[in-house]
């Protein structure tokens, strides 16, 4: 493996983002990353600001001048940016078709002009409301109506992966596309609504631990470090060009014994409440009752296999929510 590279990560100052910068530059390669800041953090990366491997930029990924300069100067690109989090979404819907969409695009369009290898971060969100258990690549999309807001995510996020093949296909731009499944770690705030650090949150400060609906619906939920483990190894990997491939844990787990789980590793005193889904979110908000990915395609290609068990991740989280 050539660790020499310069890599452009897009979103690199977000959760997973800042991560992977963390690791590749470990590695020894060299890393722009660009992002707007309005979910990632400055935080996140302040620990390596001095490190000279590491080139910071402001910036959108749809100024698509800067992009180019960017792109021209990179081996890589992992396409991380996007605006994420079920509550942002519903606030700022155009916001996330135009970044989802034609920063992808853009993306794409400037990679192409030296095929460029782009790793796009796509989303379990894809299979919409489908609910046959586990969700393989191949299976159907099922999507809810226009009128609800709450499908513009899993929408774009699905335009991004035909875009991804089409320039793969018809460019031949090295494309890979992963579908991240609930993933989570040190870093992620629960400001955008993702359940697990919000949890950690609330039982640190022994306020109601907030289960929407009745609990019983399911996650599998992946840590984050051996979710940048496997991108870096799918980046190698010359079979995975062209495919679109789920990456998360296959445990389940019901939002119910999260929260008994997180309470527990917490040893607070919260009281587990329940909230009806029309109090959590908008008129409309259609919940998933199971979300679980078929990994087999990712061992197969890599031998991945998750390290981290849940309590450990959550460990982690709960060290660093109280260090923050
Ligand atoms: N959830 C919850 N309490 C919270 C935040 C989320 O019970 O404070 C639920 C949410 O309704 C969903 C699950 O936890 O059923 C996972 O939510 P998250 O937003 O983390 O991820 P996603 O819905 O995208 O899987």
């Amino acid at each position: 493996m050539n660790n020499n590279k310069k890599i452009l990560i897009t979103g690199g100052a977000g959760f997973i983002g800042s991560h992977l910068t963390e690791k590749l530059i470990e590695q020894g390669n060299e890393i722009f990353i660009i992002d707007n800041l309005s979910t990632g953090r400055l935080e996140n990366i302040k620990h390596l600001q001095d490190n000279k491997k590491l080139h910071f930029v402001k910036g959108s990924v749809l100024d698509e001048k800067l992009m180019a300069e960017l792109i021209a100067q990179v081996d890589e690109i992992y396409h991380l940016a996007a605006a994420v989090g079920v509550k942002h979404i519903l606030e700022k819907p155009l916001d996330c078709l135009l970044v989802n969409l034609n920063g992808t695009e853009i993306v794409l369009r400037q990679a192409e002009k030296r095929k460029v290898k782009v790793l796009i971060a796509s989303s379990s969100e894809v299979y919409g409301k489908g609910d046959k258990v586990p969700f393989k690549e191949q299976d159907d999309r099922v999507y809810g109506s226009v009128y609800n807001n709450r499908w513009i995510y899993a929408f774009s996020k699905g335009v991004d992966e035909f875009l991804g093949l089409a320039y793969y296909k018809e460019k031949n731009v090295p494309v890979i596309v992963v579908r991240f499944f609930n993933v989570i770690g040190p870093r992620q705030v629960g400001r955008y609504g993702m359940v697990v650090p919000n949890f950690v949150k609330q039982a640190l400060k022994s306020e109601p631990i907030t289960v929407y609906g009745n609990g019983n619906q399911t996650r599998s939920f992946a840590d984050v470090d051996d979710i940048i483990r496997a991108i870096i190894k799918l980046m190698d990997t010359k079979q995975a060009e062209g495919q679109v491939i789920n990456l998360g844990a296959d445990k389940e787990i019901s939002i119910n014994n999260l929260a008994k789980k997180v309470k527990e590793l917490t040893k607070s005193s919260s009281k587990i409440t329940h909230i009806p889904y029309n109090q959590a979110y908008p008129d409309g908000f259609e919940d998933l009752r199971r979300r679980v990915p078929d990994i087999s395609n990712v061992r197969r290609m890599i031998g991945y296999e998750p390290k981290f068990s849940l309590e450990e991740t959550i460990k982690k989280i709960i060290k660093y929510q109280q260090q923050a």
